[in-house]
């Protein structure tokens, strides 16, 4: 609890205590003893006055204000109209008084406020703790010194050394030392990961066992940890449909609630003749039951609750809208390499042709590859055990979905697919090996080719069969790959259709004829689309809901897509629709739940059966339920 909380709630039991004492006076008699009649009537108005201006005076300023500028119908309206309402039943002496109910329906509303601000700053703490990765500090080397810089102040080639206990600030290399890192932070996988010398590792992990010196690959600003917070502050800006209709009801209803209350209170006394403290009676209650404060703060703090949830097991949900579409994936598409297969090929073979050597191959395989960001590009550069020599290359230019065209030692190099091949007129020809081909031309001749492999990650399969039960209706497979491989794959994994040897804008193409086929399936279903970013960013902003990989992918593909896997494991997907669904389901409880009571306790309230005490039982109660199972989107298994 803050400050501005405690105090809040000190007012609040003040008040409570000398609402009690009033209520202990005004049955012992002793105001009509003390004033006579009908003296201790405005006794009584004075003394439960007191607890209600000492616990609702904020209320009663606000609704002042907001009258001010001229946004009327808003609930500090409502309970200064109806409160107000029911201790000016005293100038109709000959009913029933409704002082305590005034007091009390004042001091009930301010209890469920604070348990509802509580609620907010709740929820709100525990995902920054959640995010709590953001590093304080960075161990640097100046002048054969390590000292402690912040981490903005580091910038990349920098060595920097991380101590046991200490959170990894900046995105690196590790250069030295061997331990364990803690990834939980980042991907909720609660067992820790080897880094030795070579291994990546990103900010936000805690290093556990040894110190490690690591060479920093990025600035501070593009590191990982700032780029999840910054998804994670940007997030609840992003509002679902569900949520800005509760926004939108709010707006129509109070007015239209402040309407029939006074028709109520003031057209039957008018027309009919009967009682007007009665129906103004009746006309107030119904005021106070109509406040909709259930709604308007549980649906948001649910969203915030199932995006706190996901982001507990590493998945980064960049909105609340994301959540709502995601709950009705009915297609899900995935690229091949990097996202259902590891994209770590190994080279299986090298073929190589005319006067070149297998080694000649490699090497200029590995200097034209030098530069490429692709997973294949990676694979070759480990395969070739020489030095690049960055002299020799003299042009490097990525083809994308084809592969390299570079000037290596004067000579024009390319290495890719058949396609590439194709554009040159090369003489090349295929070969009968399964895996990926990356054919290698030098100034038109074909000098072979290298033949390499990927493996589908160990989750694969389980990730399509996960999909399955929890009903998305079609799975779709996209690559630039060669047919066959692609064939191989979706038939290991269970994949239902397949595309390949896609360009980059084919695949655009293919998405949007699959958002066509989905529409005219069932136009609610949404497609997903699952990749790494390489070669596919315009995919993941073309479909309905784009989710990258975010250990691996490019920064172009966490940058476009809607939801970011960190740990790269296709499986999370069927898990983040279920937080999804969940969170879906108790947004729509609590809607119907509160509308529900609502609408019961405003009837009854019309008809004179519900008393004030029943209405704000319907208020608070309803809006502190509401915000306990909204509370219950956070719980997401680790
Ligand atoms: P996927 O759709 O499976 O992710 P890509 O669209 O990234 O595959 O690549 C399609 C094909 O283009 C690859 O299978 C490969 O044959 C070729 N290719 C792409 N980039 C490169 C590269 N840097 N070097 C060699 N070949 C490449
Ligand atoms: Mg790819």
């Amino acid at each position: 609890m803050n400050k501005k909380q405690t105090r809040w709630r000190n007012r609040i039991i003040v008040a409570l205590v000398l609402f009690a004492i009033a209520l202990i006076i005004e049955n012992t008699g002793l105001l009509e003893a003390w004033f006579g009649t009908p003296g201790d009537l405005y006794a009584e108005l004075v003394l439960f006055l007191i607890p209600y201006l000492i616990a609702g005076y904020d209320v009663l300023l606000k609704a002042a204000r907001n009258i001010g500028h001229g946004q009327v119908f808003d609930e500090n309206f409502l309970m200064s109209v109806a409160t107000i309402g029911a201790f000016a039943l005293v100038l109709f002496p000959d009913t029933e008084p409704h002082m305590a109910e005034g007091a009390a329906v004042m001091l009930f509303y301010q209890v469920g406020e604070l348990f509802q601000s509580y609620a907010v700053g709740k929820s709100r703490k525990s995902i920054s703790d959640m995010m709590d990765i953001a590093p304080e500090f960075a161990n640097v080397m100046r002048d054969g010194q390590l000292v402690q810089v912040d981490p903005y102040e580091v910038s990349p080639g920098d060595e920097i050394v991380i101590k046991p206990g200490e959170r990894i600030p900046l995105d690196g290399v590790v250069i030295d030392g061997e331990s364990q890192v803690d990834t939980a932070a980042l991907t909720g996988e609660s067992v820790p990961r080897q880094a030795d010398p070579g291994t990546e590792v990103i900010s936000g992990c805690v290093n556990l066992t040894g110190a490690l010196t690591v060479r920093v690959s990025k600035p501070y600003e593009d590191s990982t940890v700032s780029r999840i917070l910054e998804l994670v502050e940007n997030a609840a800006d992003k509002k679902a449909r569900t949520e800005s209709f509760i926004t939108r009801f709010a707006r129509y209803y109070t007015p239209i609630v402040v309407g029939v209350a006074a028709v109520l209170a003031i057209i039957p006394p008018l027309l009919f003749g009967q009682d007007w403290a009665d129906w103004i009676l009746r006309g107030l209650t119904f005021l106070v039951v109509s406040c909709p404060c259930a709604l308007v703060i549980s649906v948001p703090l649910s969203f915030f609750g199932g995006i706190g949830g996901a982001s507990r097991i590493g998945i980064l949900v960049k909105g609340s809208n994301y959540l709502e579409t995601l709950a009705h994936a009915d297609t899900v598409v995935f690229d091949k390499t990097g996202t259902l297969t590891s994209g770590t090929f190994s080279v299986t073979a090298i073929h190589a042709e005319g006067s070149f050597t297998e080694d000649d191959l490699l090497a200029v395989a590995a200097h034209a590859e030098s530069l490429s960001n692709h997973p294949i590009a990676a694979s070759v550069r480990t395969a070739y055990t020489g030095a690049i020599d960055p002299e020799r290359i003299q042009k490097v230019e990525e083809v994308s979905g084809k592969g390299i065209r570079a000037v290596i030692d004067e000579h024009e190099v390319l290495v890719g697919n058949g396609k590439l091949m194709a554009d040159a007129h090369a003489d090349w020809h295929d070969c009968e090996l399964a895996g990926t081909i990356l054919h290698v031309s030098v100034d038109g001749e074909y000098a072979g080719h290298i033949v390499i492999a990927d493996m589908v990650k160990p989750d694969a399969a389980e990730a399509i069969a996960a999909l399955r039960r929890a009903g998305v209706r079609k799975t779709v497979m996209l690559t630039g790959d060669r047919a066959d491989v692609a064939q191989a794959v979706a038939a290991q994994l269970g994949i239902d259709e397949v595309r390949a040897e896609l360009l980059p804008q084919d695949k655009v193409a293919q998405v949007e004829a699959l958002l066509e086929a989905q529409a005219a399936h069932d136009p609610k279903g949404k497609l997903a689309f699952v990749g790494d970013g390489i070669n596919d960013a315009p995919v993941l902003t073309r479909a309905d809901i784009g989710i990258a990989m975010g250990a691996m992918g490019s920064d172009a593909a966490i940058e476009a897509a809607d939801v970011v896997l960190m740990d790269d494991r296709p499986s999370q997907i069927a898990r983040a629709i279920s937080v999804a669904r969940k969170t879906m389901a108790i947004v729509w409880q609590n809607i119907i739940f509160a509308l529900g009571v609502k609408f019961a306790v405003l009837v009854l309230a019309a008809l004179g059966i519900a008393n004030m005490w029943m209405a704000v039982f319907a208020d608070v109660g309803v809006a502190v339920l509401a915000i306990l199972n909204a509370m219950r989107a956070m719980n997401v298994r680790k």
